[in-house]
């Protein structure tokens, strides 16, 4: 068998391993296996990929790729050893980045090696005939690979708290998106016909401006949306890149990333009643409210307060969000739910689609620290029961259950579905301050009848409680 028979198959089992990792990782029962086979299906295509370019290149070459191989993996796994798990929607969103570097790179090498030289009278392996779909495809593919390339990075920003969440509203943001993408269709227009350096500039200066642009105008609320969004967009880089590499891998697996990241996007949105064109379109359509002023006072209690509560009540919903996973409290919030249950406490979770900062976040936790996945509920399956709850604990959880989403029209989170802790007999609120959540509005939880606030770490708190008990 050739070195390249031998590569497409190899290719065909890597990508058959990556629909298993995307299966695999559609339950939690599954999800372990699915990151093996993703780990098994990257492994092979690596080692196809090196194994077939070795064959033509020479042994500096050779040298040179393993150099870069083993610095970008050594980086790879350190920076994964060391990710606190709050971390890692930021790490994520840098991930991408890197993949539309690389798209873009690819692109502008495909430029260099053929329209670049059949510019300058060279010969190239592209066929006079193909050239025009060489262009398209350059042109496409870095275009692909910049949007995605900026846009993650704001998007890193954001979640990593370097830049203001809020949306950045420049005078007709809807005209300057459109702008760039009738320039982005003309100047690849132009390219095609006659390719030339300024061209290649401008295509790529117009899609860095335009996911800079994108993603910055979308608000802390929609942010969720937007990751998955940029998930989808690496996955399209990728494949932009296989067709201009003629590899059908990156084609395939990117394809799969794209469909299932665009995917996640669209339920996401629906989660969130949020119109899915108006996210991708950079927020098309929607004017940053002020909300209402909330007043009124708040209500503190202590860790043993609580445990007197729970100690008289008959079923407890813990409702946990991003300050659950900051405090790292999954592990005393696990050891509460067992020491409740045995005493006859009916104990479940419910978690609200973009808890946390990363889809399925809370999830990934609280099954770290072992709590059985059947008393893990989702929003839409515990929302009706609430009000039949003796006690909600909120924990670390703000913008998800704040009925400003519901009451008020104004507010920035206007329209998003949330978990309606409030109708529970009591509500308990543990965290640090009266601080506002990640889309930076008040939350008028904080001051209903029903609502007391234990004030500190989540984690210390819950300790604190399980002391008391
Ligand atoms: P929020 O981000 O709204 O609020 C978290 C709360 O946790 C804060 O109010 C904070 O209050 C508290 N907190 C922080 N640290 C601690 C600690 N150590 N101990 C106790 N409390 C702490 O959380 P939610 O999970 O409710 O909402 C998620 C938000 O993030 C939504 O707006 C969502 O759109 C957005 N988002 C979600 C993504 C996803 O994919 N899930 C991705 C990007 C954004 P204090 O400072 O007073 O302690």
């Amino acid at each position: 068998m050739s070195a390249q028979a031998a590569a497409t198959a190899a290719y065909i089992v890597a990508a058959l391993l990556t629909v298993m990792s995307l299966a695999g990782l559609s339950k939690h029962e599954t999800a372990r296996s699915g990151v093996a086979y993703g780990i098994a299906g990257m492994a092979v295509a690596l080692v196809a990929t090196v194994v077939l370019a070795a064959q033509s290149l020479t042994a500096g070459a050779i040298a040179l790729l393993a150099v870069a191989m083993v610095i970008g993996g050594g980086i790879g796994l350190w920076r994964a050893r060391v990710v606190e798990m709050t971390g890692m929607p930021e790490l994520i969103a840098l991930l991408h980045s890197f993949v539309g570097l690389a798209a873009v790179l690819v692109g502008w090498n495909g430029y260099l090696e053929v329209e670049a030289v059949e510019a300058a009278g060279g010969q190239t392996t592209v066929a006079p005939e193909l050239l025009g779909i060489h262009s398209v495809e350059v042109g496409v593919g870095v275009f692909i690979g910049a949007v995605t390339f900026t846009g993650s990075i704001v998007a890193y920003g954001k979640l990593s708290g370097r830049m203001k969440s809020r949306p950045l509203t420049l005078p007709g943001k809807n005209a300057l998106n459109l702008g760039a993408l009738v320039a982005f269709g003309a100047l690849t227009v132009g390219f095609t016909i006659a390719p030339s350096l300024g061209l290649m500039i401008g295509i790529t200066a117009v899609a860095l401006a335009l996911g800079w642009h994108l993603v910055a105008s979308i608000g802390g609320g929609d942010m969720p949306v937007v990751v998955s969004m940029l998930n989808s967009y690496s996955g399209w880089a990728a494949a932009a890149s296989g067709f201009l590499l003629d590899n059908t891998l990156l084609i395939v697996t990117g394809a799969l990333v794209g469909s299932s990241g665009a995917y996640l996007s669209y339920v996401m949105c629906q989660a969130m009643n949020r119109s899915f064109l108006s996210v991708i379109a950079g927020g098309f359509g929607v004017e940053s409210g002020t909300s209402a002023a909330v007043e009124g006072e708040h209500r503190e209690v202590q860790a043993d307060d609580v445990a007197e509560m729970l100690a008289d009540a008959s079923s407890v919903v813990i409702v946990p969000g991003y300050g659950m996973a900051v405090a790292q409290a999954q592990y005393p919030v696990a050891d509460l739910t067992r020491r409740l249950t045995e005493r006859g406490v009916e104990v479940r979770f419910g978690i609200h689609p973009v808890a946390g900062r990363l889809p399925g976040h809370m999830n990934v936790l609280l099954a770290e620290a072992k709590v059985p996945y059947d008393i893990v509920l989702e929003m839409d399956e515990i929302n009706d029961d609430l009000a039949a709850t003796s006690v909600v604990l909120v924990i670390g959880a703000n913008d998800t259950v704040n009925p400003a989403a519901m009451e008020d029209p104004a507010s920035p989170i206007a329209g998003m579905p949330v978990l309606r802790v409030w109708e529970a007999k009591d509500v308990v609120v543990f965290k640090r301050s009266m601080a506002v959540g990640y889309a930076g509005v008040q939350n008028p939880l904080f001051f209903r009848d029903n609502t007391s606030m234990i004030f500190g770490d989540a984690k210390t708190r819950v300790e604190d409680i399980l002391k008391a008990l």
